[in-house]
């Protein structure tokens, strides 16, 4: 079996919103939310960290998640697993919330936040060594910024060791649009992505409206571009990868 690389587990939002033990089996949580009616998943989740060992995962991406766009509208009902606050700051402690299960997590040696390249590269060495001791690590990610109050808070995030980060997620967020929508990065969105390239955090594309990902790849500098080619050349590698394959 190969090492898997897992690149976007919402690990915590499962623990905090949806109620499941992540140090169980996927079983036994399966067995604790038969007759649960809240959720179209109940019963049907599919990973756990006892899951992830069992299915060679030496690390992967785990998010942060929670949004208080601009243009938020009014629900019916209100659940558990909501994402939408009606401010920043509210999203801001969900997110913190997420966090600090991933920090006692990582106190009781289930899971190792991995913040750079070089934890990264020892992190997976011994993992392989020693599969069966070694936690899953993982790196950090936000999806969608919302939680972000302002921009002269990102560092508080970096030091806290975010990683990554979706300008949006569902929907326009505070500093680009998001899946479903398409429009530009706002004026925060511009100053959030240069001071991320300062930092070095990795920008996700995964939910941003087309006219934000173009927008982005315009404010970022000549390192980026090189990025992206990068990706564009691996992405059509893969690609002419599965038309060899299906053609054989
Ligand atoms: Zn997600």
């Amino acid at each position: 079996m190969r090492p898997i690389f897992d690149s976007h587990l919402d690990l915590a939002w499962n623990a905090l919103s949806f109620n499941r033990d992540l140090t169980l089996s996927v079983e036994e949580i399966r067995a604790r939310e038969e007759g649960l009616g809240d959720e179209p998943g109940r019963g049907r989740n599919t990973l756990t960290f006892v899951e992830l060992r069992k299915a060679m995962t030496p690390v992967c991406v785990a998010t942060v998640l929670a949004r208080s766009g601009p243009r938020q509208q009014r629900k019916e009902v209100s659940k558990r697993s909501d994402l939408d606050f009606s401010s920043q700051t509210i999203a801001y402690a969900a997110a913190q919330g997420q966090l600090a299960y991933y920090r006692l997590m990582e106190k009781l040696g289930h899971v190792r936040m991995i913040r750079m390249a070089r934890e990264l590269k020892s992190h997976w060495d011994a993992w392989l060594k020693d599969q069966h001791k070694t936690p899953l690590g993982f790196i950090l990610s936000m999806e969608g910024a919302d939680p972000i109050v302002s921009v002269d808070q990102l560092r508080e995030w970096w030091d806290a060791g975010l990683r990554a980060i979706g300008l949006a997620h569902y929907g326009v967020g505070q500093y680009a649009h998001g899946t479903a929508t398409d429009g530009p990065l706002s004026e925060a969105g511009v100053k959030l992505l240069k001071e991320m390239e300062k930092l070095g955090m990795i920008y996700d594309v995964t939910h941003s409206s087309d006219i934000s990902m173009a927008q982005c790849w315009m404010c970022l500098g000549e390192a980026c571009w090189r990025r992206i080619t990068i990706v564009e050349a691996w992405c059509r590698g893969i690609d002419s990868l599965r038309m060899s394959r299906s053609r054989s």
